[in-house]
This record gives structure tokens, C-alpha cells and sequence, in this order.
């Protein structure tokens, strides 16, 4: 039997590096007050329909969506931040009128082509800074990304691409002129770009294909249809950026798969030149949470896949945070109540320990430690049971020592501190 297409186990070598992507986002959100949040794995195919916007490659072609027994219409949901603005509005989490900073950890699905860092099942950690409209949310939640990668010593491949992409009545006029150009060269863009002039054009800023990037180089510019508040806003989150000493690079191609962004519109994208390039993605949302039937609330936010976030995790960072636990051999198992002591020791250290449970001879035991590639062995045979002592064998050198019961529990406070 072999796992759905695009999905994969994640065994438990690989879930220690989860584990540890989560401990260190909860400790730098903590410091920005930002809270966790979970949101059912199932949502209405509606609320994906009304806010990621239906020309768009996720509603189009991406969502697992199906009927339930009551013919209703579930999708599985490809994305966090249309949950959350669900979740806020259904829990009227703006009745304090207070700004509510929350994060997410959970699996998304979308039905793509599989390849490397790309699946259908995949995991996004985001973020959400809902309740302000002003560009230093915006600069707060670029901030956390970039301390998030450097604090999981993401090498620095990376970098911050940042656009302004307006308002919809400013996007509405550059989409007219930008539809105008393209009518012109129709024949010579490629194939997806010429289906999108009729559907959603401003997705075509986002081909590579190279003969549509020359066309739309000599097309119409998106940033000299800002207004003055949305140039403002923009020259406000550079200026901070440059504050705080955060590189980045102005893109004014990026325009971002989702409808609902406006205003500032991020990526984070890792130099090396794949496809699968994108570790991090997220923009301005001022008109979401009203359009979904809420209370009109500004929003800014982000969502790092952790699939592709994990391909950049410095490999000594990886093996840093692999344990190694104490293995025990035991002769006569079955009746070697001297074990327990030793265990009851080991627990109160927290100590981590593995008995080896064969009843197998001791040396067998040891060798298995071996292969094991344990560190440390700690044996209790029969010549331990008469002397009351254990002998502890480090098998990275082959050197071995013995400890009476009483000295023991030093040593292992010993140990503890050293491991
Ligand atoms: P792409 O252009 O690579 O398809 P996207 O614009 O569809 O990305 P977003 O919707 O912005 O991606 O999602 C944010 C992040 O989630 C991406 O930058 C990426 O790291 C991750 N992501 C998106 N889709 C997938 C997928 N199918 N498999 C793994 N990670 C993904
Ligand atoms: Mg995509």
C-alpha cells in the first residue's frame, strides 16, 4: 500500500525538526503577543469561492471539494487565512475592538501536480494581525518572518521581494490599461496568460515564461496607478524595513494568487533559482472580513510552507537537535527489580532511556546499543545485582565505569547537565 499522490508520511526523525519549528515560533510569537488559533480542516466550498476569488488557480482547478451525506458542499481548505476570518467574524473576536494577533500551524490541500516542494496535502504556518490599518502592521509581521527564519538558521538565501498593489478601484484601472497592452501582443504570450487577459489578468504579471516578461516589461506600470495614501503606505513600511536593516527587494511584477489582497504584498523567496522557490507569501486584506459578512476590519498576514521551509534548515541545526537516549541492558529481565531503581532515577532526571526488552544475552545487548548508535549503555547484570552497582559503558570509546546505587543519582544529575 502506498500513500495517496502527494501526500507523505512524516516519520519520526523528521517530526523532531517539526516539533522544533513549533517550540521556536510559539517562543518569537509570544514576545509579539500573538496567540494560537485552530480552525476546522473543513470549511463550506462557499467561503473559499467568496474570498480567494473564483478566477483564481486555487478555486479553479486546486480545491478538494465534495458532497456531504446532506449535499452540502465541503472543500478541505487549501489555504488559513479564509478560516480565520471566518473564525473571527463567527466568534465576533472584534467585540473588544481590540487588535487580535493570532497564528496557525496545519495542513492545507490543494490538488497539484506534485513535485518537489510541491504536494497536495502540505503544511503552512501563518500569521494574522487583524484590527489595524496601519503600515507598521505590516513591517511587524514582515519582522516575525524574518526573525522566525533566522532563529531556524535558515542561511541567508534568502530574500524579501515587496510590492504595493493599491486598491481595487487602482488595480481596476491598471487591469483596463494592462488588458488594452496585451490585446496587442495576444498571439505572442503564452498560453495560460492568454486565457487569464479574459479571466484574471493580473495573475499574467506572475508567468515566467520569458516572452511574456518582455512584453509586460515594456507594458503599462502597476505602481504609477497609486494614489497618494497607497504610495504613502508603501514608502512607510520601506522606510522601516530600512530601519531595521531588512533587505529586500521591490517587485513590481508581484501581485500575489489571492484576490483579497491590497496595499502591501509580500514574498520571501530563496535565491536559488527552482520553481519551488516561495517559502513565504502574504499581503494586506482590508476588505476580507467585511466581504465575508463581518465588520469592515483591516488585516495583514503572512503563511510560510513548512515543507519548503524545511528543505532550507541548515543540516547542523538538524543534527543539533537529535537526542540521544540511554540504552539499558538487562540480564534476566523478567525478575531485575534493581531496574526499577535505576529507572525511578532516570525518570526524575528527565533523563531519556530506552530498556532493551529481548532478555537477550548482555553482550548481544551491548552490540545492539551499537548499532543503535547509542551513546551511552547502561548495563544491570548479574554481577551488578550482587555487587549493587551498574556499570556504564560509553560505546563512542569503548571506556567503561562503575557506580555504586548511592553515587549514581549524582552522576546522572551529572549527565543531565552534559548530554
Ligand atoms: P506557488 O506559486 O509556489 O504555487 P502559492 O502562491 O500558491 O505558491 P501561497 O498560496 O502564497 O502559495 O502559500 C504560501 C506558501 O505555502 C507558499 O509560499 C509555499 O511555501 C507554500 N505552498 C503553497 N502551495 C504549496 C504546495 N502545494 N506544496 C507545498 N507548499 C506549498
Ligand atoms: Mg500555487
Amino acid at each position: 500500500m502506498q500513500p495517496l499522490r502527494g501526500t507523505k508520511d512524516i516519520l519520526t526523525t523528521e517530526i523532531k525538526i517539526w516539533q522544533k519549528i513549533y517550540e521556536i515560533t510559539q517562543k518569537i510569537l509570544r514576545v509579539y503577543n500573538y496567540e494560537e488559533i485552530r480552525t476546522p480542516i473543513i470549511e463550506s466550498t462557499e467561503l473559499f469561492e467568496r474570498s480567494i476569488g473564483n478566477f483564481t488557480d486555487i478555486v479553479n482547478k486546486e480545491m478538494y471539494s465534495f458532497e456531504d451525506q446532506k449535499k452540502r458542499s465541503i472543500t478541505l481548505r487549501p489555504e488559513g487565512t479564509a478560516s480565520i476570518a471566518r473564525a473571527f467574524i463567527s466568534n465576533k473576536l472584534y467585540a473588544d475592538n481590540s487588535i487580535k494577533r493570532l497564528w496557525y500551524l496545519g495542513p492545507m490541500f490543494r490538488y497539484e501536480r506534485p513535485q518537489k516542494g510541491r504536494q497536495r496535502q502540505f503544511h503552512q504556518l501563518g500569521i494574522e494581525c487583524i484590527g489595524s490599518k496601519t503600515p507598521m502592521a505590516d513591517v511587524e509581521v514582515i519582522r516575525l518572518a524574518i526573525n522566525l527564519l533566522k532563529d531556524l538558521l535558515v542561511k541567508d538565501e534568502y530574500i524579501l521581494e515587496i510590492n504595493s498593489i493599491g486598491n481595487l478601484q487602482e488595480r481596476e484601472l491598471y487591469k483596463n490599461d494592462l488588458v488594452e497592452y496585451l490585446h496587442k501582443y495576444e498571439n505572442e504570450l503564452d498560453q495560460d496568460s492568454r486565457k487569464r487577459i479574459y479571466q484574471n489578468p493580473l495573475r499574467i504579471l506572475d508567468s515566467k515564461n520569458l516572452k511574456t516578461q518582455e512584453i509586460l516589461m515594456e507594458g503599462p506600470n502597476l505602481t504609477k496607478y497609486l494614489n497618494k495614501s497607497s504610495s504613502d503606505h508603501f514608502e512607510v513600511v520601506c522606510k522601516n524595513l530600512n530601519y531595521l536593516n531588512i533587505e529586500y527587494k521591490i517587485n513590481s511584477y508581484l501581485v500575489r494568487g489571492l484576490d483579497y489582497y491590497n496595499y502591501t504584498a509580500f514574498e520571501i523567496k530563496t535565491k536559488k533559482s527552482n520553481q519551488q522557490n516561495t517559502i513565504c507569501g502574504g499581503g494586506r486584506y482590508d476588505n476580507l472580513i467585511e466581504q465575508l459578512g463581518g465588520p469592515s476590519v483591516p488585516a495583514v498576514g503572512w503563511a510560510i510552507g513548512i515543507e519548503r521551509l524545511i528543505m532550507l534548515i541548515d543540516k547542523n541545526f538538524i543534527k543539533k537537535i537529535e537526542t540521544n537516549s540511554i540504552y539499558i541492558a538487562i540480564n534476566n529481565l523478567n525478575n531485575n527489580y534493581m531496574m526499577w531503581d535505576i529507572v525511578k532515577m532516570l525518570e526524575e532526571n528527565g533523563l531519556q532511556f530506552e530498556l532493551d526488552l529481548t532478555n537477550n544475552n548482555l553482550s548481544k545487548q551491548i552490540k545492539k546499543a551499537s548499532q543503535l548508535k547509542k551513546r551511552i549503555c547502561l548495563i544491570i547484570g548479574e554481577k551488578e545485582i550482587i555487587n549493587n552497582y551498574v556499570t556504564i559503558r560509553w560505546l563512542t570509546t569503548a571506556t567503561q565505569q562503575t557506580f555504586k546505587i548511592q553515587e549514581l543519582r549524582q552522576y546522572l544529575q551529572y549527565l543531565k547537565r552534559n548530554m
